[in-house]
C-alpha cells in the first residue's frame, strides 16, 4: 500500500509529505526491476529478434499465418532488433520474406507480396525496452524526486530511437559508433540533443560525467550526413550563462541548418536536492535580467537566419512576469514540447472559442480553473472572455506545488494530492477544470499515481481535464453547462453539434 500521498489502509487519504528514505540507486532499481539494456551496449550489437505483439484479423500478416507471440528475426535478410528496424525494412517493401520462430522455437520463412502499395501488413511488433543514460546531470529531475511518485518517473531514459520516434532529448553520450552508423543508414532524423554547453569540461560537469563523447563529434557527424537535430540548453545561473552561453550559441548556430532550433529552458529545482551540488535558482529578478540581456542576440539571430532559431521557453517569461512571444513564423513550433510557444499555441483557436461563447446562461454556472502558480496570467484572456457570458463565473485557482516545492510552478508537475487539497479549500464551484498535461493520457494517472477517478471520488466534485487549447477550455465548460444555456443561443453551433451527438 502506498504511503505518503495516497490511500492509507483504512481508505482515508493520507496527506503527509513523502519521505526520501533510500539512495537514488536503490530507488531506481526498485522502480525498474527489469532493467533494460545497459547504456554501454549499442543497439546495433544486439541479437536480432522482436516479438509479434498483434496481427490484425484479415490483414496480409494474418493471411500469411503470423501469430502474436512469435519471434520475427529477419526481413528480406536484414536483422530486426526493434520497432525502428521493422518499420525501416518492412515499411515500403512490396515483397517481404520474413524469418519467424514459433513458441516451440521452430523456424519458418513466410513470403508476403503486397497486392497494392496501400495493402496493410497488419503486424505490430513489441515496443523495445529503453536504454538508460549513464549521466548524473546536476539538474536531473529524476535525482530530485521524492518517493512514491509514478514508477516510470524514476527511469533515466537515453535512447536515440525514442528521440527519433517521440522527440525525447538525449545527450548523445551513450551513442556508439555502430549506433551512429545506423542513424545515418536509416536516416533517423530529426533527433533531439541536450547540449547545455560546448565547453567540454563544463558540459561534463553539468552531465556529471568524467568522460563523454565530445559534443562537436556528434554535431559534425549529423552535419556530414545531412541529418537534423533540434537542441536544448538547460540554463543554470552562474554556470552555463554569460560568455559560456554565447559560445554555445555561436557553435550551435555554425551548424545551422543541421541544428534548426535551439531551446533555452530554465533550471528547475525541486525541494528534494539532498546530496546534489548547490545551484543558483532561476528567480524572477534573474529571469528578467536574463531575458533583457539576451533579447538583442535573439533578435540578431532571427534577422540573420530569417527565423527565431534560438528561443526561450515560455517559462522564462512567466517567471519574469513578462509577455510571452508570439510565434507567427511557424506553422508548427519546433520545440513546443519543450515549452517554447506553449502559450501562443494554447490561444491559436481563441477566435473559435470566442464565437462559441453564449451571451447568457439560464442559470448560474460556477467554474474553478485549477492551475499552477505561474499560469493565472496565461488564462486571463480566456477568463475575460467567459465573463462576457451572463451567468458564467470562472475563477482561476493557483495551486502551490507542495510535493515538489514552491519553486516548481508548471502545470505538468501538479500532483493529484495537491490538486485535491486545492479543490477541498474551494468547495463552492459546479465544475473544476484541471490542466490535462498533469495526467498520463492512457490511464489518467497523476504523477503521484493517484487516478482521476480516485480524485473524483475523494472530492465528490465534477472534475474536467482540459487537454487542448482555448477552444477546448470553453467547450469543456459548455459541455457541462449546456443544460443551463439560455434559449436565445439554442441555434448556437456548439449546441447544434451537442444535440446532434446526443
Ligand atoms: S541525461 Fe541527465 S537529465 Fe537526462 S535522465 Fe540522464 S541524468 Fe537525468
Amino acid at each position: 500500500m502506498d504511503k505518503g500521498l495516497g490511500f492509507a489502509d483504512d481508505g482515508r487519504m493520507t496527506m503527509e509529505a513523502p519521505k526520501r528514505s533510500t539512495t537514488l540507486r536503490e530507488r531506481l532499481r526498485r522502480a525498474d526491476p527489469k532493467l533494460t539494456i545497459p547504456a554501454s551496449v549499442a543497439v546495433t550489437e544486439m541479437e536480432p529478434g522482436v516479438k509479434v505483439s498483434q496481427v490484425r484479423p484479415g490483414s496480409l500478416g494474418d493471411r500469411a499465418g503470423l501469430l502474436p507471440g512469435e519471434k520475427l528475426t529477419y526481413v528480406n535478410g536484414e536483422p530486426i532488433r526493434d520497432t525502428v528496424d521493422f518499420f525501416f525494412h518492412a515499411g515500403g517493401e512490396e515483397e517481404l520474406e520474413l524469418e519467424i520462430y514459433n513458441a516451440a522455437g521452430e523456424a519458418r520463412t513466410v513470403v508476403i507480396v503486397k497486392d497494392s502499395p496501400d495493402s496493410v501488413l497488419g503486424v505490430e511488433v513489441e515496443q523495445f525496452t529503453t536504454q538508460h543514460c549513464g549521466c548524473n546531470c546536476v539538474f536531473c529531475f529524476v535525482h530530485q524526486l521524492p518517493d512514491n511518485m509514478r514508477k516510470s518517473l524514476y527511469v533515466k531514459d537515453e535512447d536515440y530511437r525514442l528521440s527519433f520516434m517521440q522527440g525525447s532529448y538525449v545527450t548523445g553520450t551513450t551513442l556508439k559508433d555502430s549506433d551512429l552508423e545506423r542513424i545515418a543508414r536509416q536516416r533517423l532524423s530529426p533527433m533531439y540533443l541536450s547540449v547545455h554547453a560546448v565547453d567540454e569540461e563544463l558540459r561534463r560537469w553539468l552531465l556529471g560525467l568524467k568522460k563523454a563523447r565530445p559534443i562537436l563529434e556528434v554535431l559534425k557527424f549529423f552535419k556530414k550526413h545531412r541529418l537534423e537535430m533540434h537542441t536544448q540548453i538547460v540554463l543554470c545561473p552562474e554556470k552555463n550563462d554569460g560568455a559560456q552561453l554565447q559560445r554555445t550559441l555561436d557553435t550551435l548556430l555554425s551548424f545551422y541548418p543541421t541544428v534548426p532550433s535551439i531551446a533555452i529552458v530554465p533550471l528547475g529545482m525541486t525541494k528534494w536536492r539532498d546530496g546534489l551540488p548547490p545551484m543558483v535558482p532561476v528567480t524572477k529578478e534573474y529571469a528578467r535580467k536574463f531575458i533583457r540581456g539576451l533579447k538583442p542576440r535573439l533578435r540578431e539571430i532571427e534577422a540573420k537566419y530569417g527565423e527565431p532559431v534560438a528561443m526561450l521557453a515560455d517559462e522564462w517569461y512567466l517567471i519574469a512576469g513578462m509577455a510571452v512571444p508570439r510565434y507567427t513564423q511557424f506553422d508548427s513550433i519546433p520545440q513546443l514540447e519543450n515549452g517554447v510557444g506553449m502559450v501562443y499555441h494554447f490561444y491559436r483557436d481563441f477566435n473559435a472559442a470566442k464565437k462559441l461563447m453564449p451571451k447568457k446562461l439560464a442559470r448560474p454556472w460556477r467554474v474553478a480553473a485549477i492551475t499552477s502558480t505561474l499560469s493565472p496570467p496565461v488564462l486571463k484572456k480566456l477568463v475575460d472572455l467567459c465573463r462576457t457570458c451572463e451567468g458564467l463565473t470562472v475563477d482561476v485557482i493557483p495551486v502551490v506545488n507542495e510535493v515538489f516545492g514552491e519553486s516548481i510552478h508548471v502545470t505538468g508537475l501538479l500532483t493529484g494530492g495537491d490538486l485535491g487539497k486545492a479543490i477541498k479549500h474551494h468547495p463552492f464551484y459546479d465544475q473544476y477544470l484541471l490542466p490535462g498535461n498533469c495526467l498520463r493520457k492512457y490511464d489518467e494517472k497523476f504523477l503521484d499515481d493517484m487516478t482521476l477517478l480516485e480524485l473524483r471520488e475523494e472530492t465528490g466534485k465534477l472534475l474536467s481535464p482540459v487537454l487542448g487549447g482555448a477552444l477546448d477550455f470553453v467547450e469543456t465548460i459548455l459541455e457541462q453547462a449546456v443544460g443551463a444555456v439560455h434559449h436565445e443561443v439554442k441555434d448556437h453551433p456548439f449546441l447544434v453539434k451537442h444535440w446532434a451527438n446526443s
